[in-house]
């Protein structure tokens, strides 16, 4: 058992002064008690580590509910597209036809590494690059490149495994399988990590676009098998609308009611250009939305009404989608100032706790997994944030210190330095700003070995 003591500790849903955490052997959750109790406890057994954080906040782990690691390599193109559709074929086919594992676990684990150091301790990766680039499958080569990248660093994974059947572009090669084939590959991989303790494998048929109905309802079904739940990208552009209304004859959450697979299982990625009956028929269903404000703002996609989600109780998590930036605390602010800046107002979600649970609690939600939140029994996933860092005063010394903490960690910006350690599983991944079980200058290296 270790024992981490820490100034503060927020259990995602609970601030705590002078407790400690114990976490066992399994990297979960043992305890969360007060220092007393633990001195108590330490008479009885040996605890086999102690860490001191006397300055610190320990928080949950940031849940990242959306990534594409590979776009990492777009970042120095961001400026150049003219709208969606000539990134998609001017900027990201040409980088998917070029894609390769040695590629692939590069810019996975530049990303990834990133991640982890400010403050995120599990990724939901939307994987979609499941073939060679002559259009036959990589036999899970591609996606087990990535899931390694992850493994390396000691950053827990999603594997959301896109399912692609439909499209004639020379970059859609790269994502297109027969769908029976789609869901078995995706249900090897899900019962070769059944067990892991840091990888699980999720279903996504891809889009409205890139999936036929019939992949639909069968990822739908093969979540329901897995018990997970189950992404796709929905109504992210304006055109999506048209696209759905030529296919189904209706809304693209129209689209899903009639295929009959919304329900709580479905996680809508985007969920942008909703009507507001639509929004109320995803609320009566208990689906969920993956949030992605900055990707989102960069590609021109439009705003989506959080604040109607926050009060239709709809459970709202975050992502970093295209991965120009990898910090959920910056997604979270730009959650609330789109909504400030569309409806004209200030205080549309209350940054404590609703900003707040986004980052973590509605991840864990959003994935599936025992994460986010900080009780026995669920993952030891959290890191320890300097509140004496000169960024983040004077909030340590306000008299409501819990609001004014979650406040300034959300609205003011912050840099990575501020964070002493990231633990997931229990495990240092992070100390003091540097990976513990990934050489630093590897992440470097691995970026010049595929592209110098
Ligand atoms: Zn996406």
């Amino acid at each position: 058992m270790k024992r981490i003591n820490s100034k503060y500790i927020d259990t995602g849903t609970t601030w705590l002064s002078d407790h400690c955490l114990l976490v066992n052997e399994r990297g979960l959750i043992e305890r969360i008690c007060t220092s007393a109790e633990a001195d108590a406890l330490h008479r009885q057994i040996e605890f086999e580590e102690e860490l001191n954080f006397p300055q610190a906040l320990i928080l949950p782990g940031c849940v990242n509910t959306h990534s594409h690691a590979f776009q990492v390599l777009l970042r120095p193109t961001t400026g150049q597209p003219r709208h969606f559709q000539d990134w998609v074929d001017r900027f990201l086919y040409p980088l998917v036809l070029a894609q390769d594992e040695d590629t692939l676990y590069a810019s996975a684990l530049l990303v990834f590494s990133q991640m982890l150091k400010q403050g995120i301790t599990t990724v939901g990766e939307f994987f979609y690059l499941n073939n060679l680039p002559d259009g036959s499958s990589s036999r899970q080569r591609n996606v087990q490149a990535v899931l390694q990248a992850a493994r390396d660093l000691g950053l827990r994974i999603s594997l959301v495994r896109a399912l692609y059947d439909q499209g004639e572009k020379e970059g859609q090669k790269r994502f297109k399988e027969p769908w029976q084939q789609a869901i078995e590959q995706t249900r090897q991989l899900a019962l070769q990590y059944q067990k892991h303790a840091r990888v699980s494998v999720l279903p996504a048929p891809h889009s409205l676009h890139g999936a036929s109905p019939d992949l639909i309802q069968a990822a739908a079904a093969l979540a329901e098998e897995l018990d997970t739940p189950w992404h796709i990208h929905l109504a992210e552009q304006q055109s999506d609308l048209q696209l759905a209304q030529e296919r189904y004859g209706t809304t693209p959450v129209g689209a899903l009611d009639q295929l009959g697979v919304l329900d709580e299982r479905t996680v809508l990625v985007h969920a942008i250009w909703l009507n507001e009956a639509d929004k109320d028929r995803v609320a009566a269903k208990h689906a969920s939305i993956a949030y992605n404000p900055l990707t989102n703002m960069a590609l021109g996609d439009g705003i989506a009404d959080i604040a109607g989600w926050v009060r239709r109780r709809v459970t709202v998590g975050l992502g970093t989608d295209a991965n120009i930036q990898t910090d959920l605390f910056a997604e979270a602010r730009t959650v609330e100032y789109l909504q400030r800046t569309q409806n004209l107002a200030m205080g549309c979600i209350p940054a404590a706790r609703s900003l707040y649970r986004m980052l973590h609690l509605n991840g864990g939600k959003v994935l599936g997994l025992p994460v986010g939140e900080l009780q026995p029994g669920m993952a030891a996933d959290f890191l320890a944030v300097n509140l004496e860092h000169p960024s983040l005063l004077p909030a340590a010394y306000a008299e409501e210190v819990e609001t004014a903490v979650l406040n300034q960690l959300i609205f003011s910006a912050w840099p990575a330095e501020a964070i002493q350690a990231v633990f997931v599983g229990g495990e240092t991944v992070v100390e003091a700003g540097r990976l513990t079980l990934v050489r630093e200058e590897n992440v470097a290296e691995e970026i010049r070995r595929i592209l110098g």
